[in-house]
């Protein structure tokens, strides 16, 4: 008898990867090796990665083989190689949040998350490209050149998390991490035909991530299939005594929902004000039949209506802004990274503003002035004050939602991936990516998204978002697991496997 062939390693998926490493299939070290090699061949054109941490991979991976030859307990990533955002500080490994700012600067410690990581025995691969300090919904920001969106080079990726969601649709790695203020870690995802997860804000340590909006920020997992999302979200969720806003509570059983492919008897909300003009015929067409889809896999549907959310992106535009520009300060030129114009003739003050001028981008610039402006004292209650107010009104409005319905359904985004160019001078254009996700981060609950096919129009991935109440994300994991293995029975493949060959 002849061994079947089994798929090439990259397209493994990392509960595969973890089981083959774990019976001795295969060794962890040939695992990062066959990553870094498809990096090597593809990222060139991807540029996915800012930083590929060889050296680093390989010894992660070296450690699990000497684990498992000694007979030691292996846990449910050991060996799996991640490729991760680069606005998580890695000791010794370049952080740089896709800004000039901090070419160059080594952090001196690990992330909580990135520590979380290691100790599972997940094995980094590197550091993915972004929209500089996490400001944007393509990667366009990014001051070291955009990522080509694996579907089709010459559009975006999605942002600001665009690098991790490329690579794992470029299969450069099976897992990955993202951070996620308005849509970053979502977007990317459903634009890149990838899974994405904010999960409920606090419940993935903010230490050492690099400050965007710290109100909204959070770090979640990125995957290609639902379970695998699931497994990194219970390797990096948890209380941590270093993250101040950090929950102290048991994180949901999302591996356990992941496998359930069950939501008989759930009931699911169709938010009426995530439709109309704007929205693509074709994701609206894959959303409708995933509505579908979801009622014939036995759960109640209603439609419910949330008021208050088409003042979210308005709010957000004020709030965040407002946020950055006092993270940012930190960027003065005496700190970190980059130092400009210090020849012995200038003054501190000199120095600070050269460096702001010649590390920040555009898209920086222009949210930590429009911050500033916001909360100064003549302006504070008529921008940010009145900000603040609709986020209680949006955080009402998803409770007075969640009192009739278990979770809540939308497009993810309402267009499929832009070309690349298209919206790069155009910041409203560029915002209104955003337009279903930031609800969720104002008001801190969990959301995912997952691809649920293609727009006939440009045949590009489509995302539907699901929305769970706050420490309630196992129900994305739920709803989403048994979405996704419904359409797989359906297609007889995953959707990835429909993406052109690179
Ligand atoms: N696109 C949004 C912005 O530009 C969200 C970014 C994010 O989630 N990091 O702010």
């Amino acid at each position: 008898m002849t061994e079947p062939i089994r798929t090439p390693i990259i397209k493994w998926g990392a509960a595969e990867t973890a089981g083959a490493i774990a019976k001795g299939e295969v060794s962890a070290v040939e695992v990062a090796q066959a990553h870094l090699d498809r990096i090597d061949a593809v990222d060139k054109k991807v540029n996915a990665f800012l930083h590929v941490d060889t050296e680093g991979a390989l010894a992660a991976a070296r450690a699990v083989d000497e684990k498992r030859a000694k007979g030691e307990e292996l846990g449910p990533l050991a060996g799996v190689p991640l490729a991760l955002k680069d606005v998580f500080t890695t000791k010794g490994v370049p952080t740089t949040c896709g800004s000039k700012m901090l070419e160059g600067w080594i952090p001196p410690y690990d992330a909580t998350l990135t520590t979380r990581l290691k100790d599972a025995g997940v094995v980094i691969l590197g550091k993915t490209n972004m929209d500089e300090f996490a400001m944007g919904s393509s990667t366009e920001n990014s001051a070291y050149g955009p990522t080509g969106n694996p579907w089709d080079l010459t559009r975006i990726p999605g942002g600001s998390g665009g690098g991790s969601a490329a690579a794992l649709a470029a299969f450069e790695a099976p897992l990955a991490i993202g951070t996620d203020t308005g849509g970053s870690i979502r977007q990317p995802g459903a634009v890149t035909g990838t899974v994405g997860v904010k999960p409920t804000y606090g419940s993935v340590s903010r230490y050492g991530l690099v400050a965007f909006s710290s109100s909204l920020d959070q770090g979640g997992p990125c995957a290609r299939s639902v379970l695998d999302a699931a497994l990194l979200h219970e390797a990096i969720a948890g209380h941590d005594p270093l993250d101040s806003t950090s929950i102290d509570a048991p994180v949901p059983a999302v591996v356990e929902a992941a496998r359930m492919r069950d939501v008989r008897g759930m009931r699911i909300g169709v938010v009426k004000e995530f439709s109309g003009e704007g929205y693509q015929s074709g994701v609206m067409q894959r959303f409708e039949e995933s509505v579908e889809l979801l009622r014939e896999l036995g759960a109640e549907v209603v439609e419910v209506s949330c008021p208050s959310f088409t003042l979210a992106l308005p709010a957000y535009y004020l709030i965040a802004p407002s946020e950055c520009s006092s993270n940012l300060a930190r960027f003065d030129a005496m700190r970190y990274g980059l130092r400009v114009g210090d020849d012995g003739s200038r003054s501190a003050e000199e120095v600070t503003a050269l460096t702001r001028e010649a590390g920040f981008g555009d898209e920086v610039k222009r949210r930590i002035i429009l911050g500033t402006y916001a909360l100064s004292s003549g302006y504070y209650d008529a921008y940010y004050g009145s900000a603040q107010k609709v986020r209680t009104l949006i955080s009402r409005d998803f409770d007075a939602a969640f009192a009739g319905v278990d979770v809540l359904v939308s497009p993810t985004t309402p267009t499929t991936a832009f070309p690349i160019g298209e919206r790069a001078d155009d910041p409203m254009a560029m915002y209104l990516a955003d337009l279903c996700t930031i609800p969720s981060n104002l008001a801190g609950n969990a959301a995912m998204s997952l691809p649920v096919g293609l727009a006939p129009e440009d045949n590009l991935p489509v995302g539907l978002q699901i929305i769970a109440p706050a420490m309630a994300d196992d129900r994305l994991y739920r709803v989403g697991g048994a979405v996704e293995a419904a359409l797989n029975d359906k297609w007889g493949h995953t959707l990835l496997e429909e993406a052109p060959a690179l």
